[in-house]
């Protein structure tokens, strides 16, 4: 499937850069490049693109405060492109209004994946709620509120099918601890993860075949869970 997607990449790093380009380009990816984060400022206002591909390190300025202008005006899809040691970062990015991360070093499938899910739900009405979530032999029925794994119902506390049902609703992308916590416990719930995780650890159990290494919900290390996606 060929796009004609206007992309806006603010990236200092000239080999990245250019890797982006070559892998975005065949797909009918426009890919315009900014080395600094006022270069990339400009070009987002005259260009008005369909997407964002932010270095958070930049000679510049912060791409942090890029995040906070852009998002003043704009609900255009963000997505940092980080170094992986700066989970601090990506969860201050997340929290800010960047849409997704992609960890350096990535490959082109990666890459490509969160393109489409940034630019699918991007599209997708606003408020408009998914009926079904269904991936391999999971089954989430959202009207019926029904959980079902290789056809057989499991039974889930009303916690638990909250928390599945907002990963399921935002399959393919990450979503943070904090966001996570503040909508399902509300936005002056303790910030402490640990009932959290307790419950995710509920889930999986009663979801995934082997825990230790998920299918369907996976843990980002130090900045969230993100629910598979087809
Ligand atoms: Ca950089």
């Amino acid at each position: 499937m060929t796009t004609n997607a206007k992309i806006v990449l603010i990236e200092d790093e000239k080999n990245i850069c250019s890797f982006i380009e070559r892998i975005l380009a065949p797909q009918g990816y426009q890919v315009i490049s900014a080395p600094t984060g006022q270069k990339g400022l400009e070009l987002i206002h005259s260009l008005d693109p369909d997407l964002i591909l932010l270095d958070l390190g930049l000679p510049d300025m912060d791409g942090l405060a890029i995040i906070e202008q852009v998002r003043s005006r704009s609900a255009v899809p963000i997505i940092v492109v980080s170094a992986r040691t700066m989970e601090k970062s990506k969860v201050a990015a997340l929290d800010m209004g960047a849409d997704d991360y992609i960890t350096k070093p990535f490959g082109t499938a990666e890459l490509m994946a969160r393109i489409r899910t940034a630019l699918r739900h991007r599209k997708e009405h606003p408020g408009f709620k998914n009926t079904r979530y269904e991936v391999e032999d999971l089954i989430i029925d959202f009207e019926r509120r029904l959980v079902k794994m290789k056809g057989q119902e499991i039974h889930l506390t009303q916690i638990e099918y909250k928390l599945v049902s907002l990963l399921a609703q935002n399959a393919g992308r990450v979503m943070t601890y904090e966001s996570i916590i503040s909508k399902i416990w509300g936005p002056f719930a303790d910030n402490d993860n640990q009932i959290l995780r307790v419950n995710m650890a509920n889930i999986r159990r009663k979801l995934e075949e082997n825990p230790a290494e998920p299918k369907y919900i996976f843990t980002e290390i130090g900045v969230g869970y993100r629910m598979r996606e087809e």
